[in-house]
């Protein structure tokens, strides 16, 4: 199977190229030339991890079939507590998959813990023996999946980025105490501009290309965009579908609806790529929050970023360009690269692009959108416990609000993708809840576990009492001789 830069359809690629090299040379995101079909009704039945590889095997052509099932046995076992692909069912219709249930609470491990191994594969399958460094500037939440995905993982090593402002105290233990031989981390003077502006100096610093690459290292990134932090995501889609047929919730046919908590469009795509590959979903929602450019694109064709940045209560949704979405028009314009290019590049110009209205509707035949205000966010948390008994965080209480006033056929089921631990922002949730929320991180942590009476997760709980290997703050001007120096 070939895969095309969504900027030029006259640049091939394969499966492993796409993987090692991340974004196309014209700056492009690599999508495949036409989406393979599945016997999805014959997988019923199926364990996560055998959907895995009937799904991932179909889209990464050249991968050594026997090397590509041991990474997923290893990236989805016990280390999602043996809850991966966890479905709740709220009511008849209304489900929660539980995507929280990795070693860093959020949904991105289910990218970034096979992830690193596909690309340990793909460098082999291109021939490729050069050590991979991956650098990371981070805000949170990413950061630390990444450095749980890459650990010890043979041939990479790992550098994290994170601001000393406005990270929480969570947050920065989880990174400060990570594990592995191949592993740093630095605090960076300043906030998370500072830390992305200084990695991005580095991947463009040529002299410290070639420095490195005289230690036989490349530079490279765990961004989203790369093929294969969005192939595993397809495969929830999927089990949580057969899942409902299992439960004789649906029978196999039924559309159901997926409704997604949405920044940069990966997760919800991986939805379409589903869809795509013969799974019958009806409608995917694009929840977004405050910052609701993909709302007004879904609605008028119009993508306009000359708008206000907001700061919120889901901050892994406070995104204006979602890099992802590049991938959607490519598909709904009828693989039209030079249409995505240009729109690309007013985007770039001019901050804003239009669509023509044949891409428009082919977009709307699949996707509705949502937006969720702050105070609704507070609200549905609140709601969400009264009626369901179900405790949510902000990010899945975006999507659960948005898949409840959304337009759409309200007789088919939706699948709300829950994507981070409540725990991991008890702060905001016990203030939705109308408790007081202390000032200590742990304490907090304390309070919503008596008042909902949930389990903390181990890997927040035992933080504490974790040894703190990296305490070091730079300046974002030394991000450079960091990386020229590190011994990972
Ligand atoms: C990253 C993230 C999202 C958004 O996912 P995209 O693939 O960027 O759209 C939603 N919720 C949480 C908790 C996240 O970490």
């Amino acid at each position: 199977m070939t895969y095309l830069s969504t900027r030029d359809a006259a640049h091939k690629a394969t499966a492993a190229q796409a993987i090692v090299t991340g974004l196309a040379p014209d700056g492009g995101l690599y999508v495949p030339q036409s989406v393979p079909s599945l016997d999805i009704k014959g997988m019923q039945g199926q364990s996560y991890q055998q959907v895995a590889f009937n799904t991932l095997s179909a889209l990464l052509e050249g991968f050594d079939e026997n090397a590509l099932k041991e990474a997923i046995d290893l990236s989805y076992g016990a280390n999602f507590n043996h809850k991966v692909g966890a479905l709740v069912s709220l009511s008849q219709d209304l489900h929660s998959l539980e995507l929280w249930h990795g070693p860093t609470a959020a949904f991105k491990d289910y990218a970034l813990q096979l992830m690193p191994r596909l690309l340990v594969q793909a460098k082999e399958v291109t021939g490729n023996t050069q050590q991979t460094l991956i650098l990371v500037a981070t805000s949170g939440d990413t950061g630390k999946a990444a450095l749980e995905g890459f650990k010890d993982v043979k041939g990479t090593g790992i550098c994290v980025f994170y601001p000393n402002q406005g990270i929480s105290k969570v947050q920065r233990l989880q990174m400060d105490t990570q594990e592995g031989q191949n592993v740093a981390v630095y605090a960076i003077e300043g906030n998370f501009d500072d830390a992305q502006q200084g990695v991005k100096e580095a991947f463009s610093n040529e002299a410290m290309a070639r420095a490195l690459a005289e230690k036989n290292t490349a530079l490279s990134s765990a961004n989203s965009i790369n093929w294969g932090r969005l192939a595993p995501q397809i495969v929830y889609y999927i089990t949580s579908y057969l899942k409902l047929c299992d439960a004789e919730r649906i029978s196999y046919g039924d559309p159901v609806d997926f409704c997604v908590p949405t920044g940069n469009f990966g997760d919800i795509l991986a939805g379409y790529y589903a869809k795509q590959m013969g799974l019958p979903v009806g409608t995917l929602i694009c929840a977004s929050n405050k910052n609701n450019v993909l709302t007004e694109f879904f609605e008028t064709g119009l993508y306009d970023v000359r708008r206000e940045f907001y700061k919120t209560s889901s901050p892994s949704m406070d995104i204006l360009i979602s890099s992802n979405l590049e991938r959607l028009l490519f598909h709904a314009s009828g693989n039209d690269a030079d249409r995505v290019k240009s729109w690309m590049s007013e985007l770039a110009e001019d901050s804003c692009y239009q669509i023509d209205d044949a891409t428009l509707s082919a977009i709307q035949k699949d996707f509705a959108a949502a937006w969720t205000s702050e105070a609704e966010v507070a609200t549905t948390i609140k709601d969400t416990m009264a009626q369901y008994n179900y405790l949510c965080d902000p990010h899945t209480a975006v999507a659960l609000h948005a898949a409840q006033h959304v337009k759409r056929d309200e007789k088919r089921p939706v699948v709300v993708l829950s994507t981070a631990d409540p725990y991991k922002f008890s702060g905001k949730v016990l203030e939705s809840l109308e408790e007081t929320v202390p000032t200590d991180e742990f304490e907090a942590l304390d309070k919503l576990h008596d008042v909902s009476g949930l389990p903390i997760p181990d890997s927040i709980r035992l933080l504490q009492a974790k040894e703190v290997r990296f305490t070091t703050t730079i300046p974002s001007s030394d991000i450079q001789k960091v990386v020229q120096n590190l011994e990972v």
